[in-house]
């Protein structure tokens, strides 16, 4: 039957957040069961429970930066046993059938992915989905990752979103050691963004709005880090990238960054800020741009979530974390849009009752 589950959840776009019992829906043959150990503030849970994306029902428990040990295994599972290790992110389902399922992009599914809260389940009577700022969580099986049980488990939870964010782009662009590349936004996305760069031995530039990052972004390795709000305009660095990653989850000129791209050049987008303050880009200055490219990315699918996490622990990079407890949450959230954390917030949620 139903799966009692408790978190934290809101009430509304301008609540805090607050306890919240509620059921998931039972292990089917082909589901996991999983106690969550750590869940990631990822700065689209933000976004969501705020409405900043248009509307969210209520309540919500928002949290797809997901890492657990698997307590009950449905009869058809060969992928897991009980007592190892799991990860979920930002997906708990998709139709499995359509050309994007089959591809391994199940983000794109063609009848909807279900996504891991505020989305409606279709395989489940249309349930609204929670997430896990919660002790458990029902998934299917392909939709959770194997973590090795000697990882570091307290850092993994922040790879199953901000690390298949950044990872799957930069892998799709084939980065060349040497290759410079520019990382706009230095958060949770963005230093992850500035590990996988390097890793691919690329020569990483970082824009940010502060000073505190400086010291951080040039000790991770990049070359250059450039306090955008301080700096102001970065003509000296026109036609000086092949490619450009942006995370800024606030409204900025995209142009600036197009235009630091060489000739056919890349910018890829994956932050997306609250509808109301998007950005744009004015199609007379884009056509005038030297055939620069731009596109969006949403997260990655499964398979390449996989690959994403075996390469992370297999070259050591995890995000660097502040632990919090489950009563710090709210605050944690106001810090996040403050620029405080450095550079990910993970959930310790032994801390609930
Ligand atoms: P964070 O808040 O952790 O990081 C954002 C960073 O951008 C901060 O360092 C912030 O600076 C910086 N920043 C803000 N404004 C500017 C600006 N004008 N120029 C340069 N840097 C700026 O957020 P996350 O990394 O968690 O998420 C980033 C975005 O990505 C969000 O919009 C999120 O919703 C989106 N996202 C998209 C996904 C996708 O699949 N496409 C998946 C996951 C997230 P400071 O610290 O100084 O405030
Ligand atoms: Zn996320």
């Amino acid at each position: 039957g139903p799966v009692p589950s408790k978190g934290y959840a809101m009430f509304s776009a301008d609540g805090d957040f607050k306890p919240y019992e509620f059921e998931r829906h039972a292990v089917g043959d082909h589901d996991v069961l999983i106690e969550i150990l750590y869940a990631g503030i990822c700065h689209s849970d933000i976004h969501s429970v705020r409405s900043e994306w248009g509307g969210s029902p209520y309540p919500v428990v928002p949290g797809h930066e997901i890492v657990g040990r698997v307590t009950q295994v449905g009869k058809d599972v060969t992928k897991f046993t009980v007592g190892d290790i799991a990860g979920v992110g930002c997906m708990v389902n998709s139709c499995g059938e359509c050309e994007m399922c089959r591809m391994g992009e199940e983000q794109f599914c063609t009848q909807g992915a279900v996504f891991t809260y505020g989305s409606k389940d279709r395989f489940h009577g249309d349930a609204v989905t929670q997430g896990g700022y919660s002790n458990n969580i029902v998934v299917k099986d392909a939709f959770a990752v194997n973590v090795p049980a000697d990882a570091d488990l307290s850092r993994v939870a922040p790879l199953l979103c901000a690390g298949i964010t950044t990872y799957s782009p930069l892998r799709r662009a084939d980065i060349q050691a040497g290759d410079k590349v520019a990382v706009a936004g230095f958060g949770g996305l963005g230093h992850l963004a500035v590990k996988y760069a390097l890793s691919f031995g690329a020569e990483v530039t970082v824009f940010d709005i502060t000073e505190e990052k400086r010291d951080a972004a040039l000790e991770m390795g990049a070359v250059r880090y450039v306090n955008v709000k301080k700096e102001g305009a970065t003509k000296g660095l026109n036609s000086t990238f092949d490619y450009v990653l942006s995370t800024i989850p606030k409204p900025y000129d995209p142009m600036m960054y197009v235009n630091m791209l060489k000739l056919d050049g890349e910018m890829v987008i994956v932050g997306l800020p609250a509808f109301a303050e998007a950005p744009s880009i004015l199609i007379n200055r884009f056509i005038f741009s030297a055939r620069r490219k731009v596109s969006g990315s949403l997260i990655g699918g499964m398979p390449e979530t996989q690959e994403m996490l075996d390469y992370s622990i297999a070259h050591d990079i995890y995000p660097d974390v502040e632990m919090i407890a489950v009563d710090q949450i709210d605050a944690a959230y106001d810090a996040v849009v403050d620029g405080e954390v450095q550079f990910r917030y993970v959930i310790d949620m032994a801390t609930m009752d």
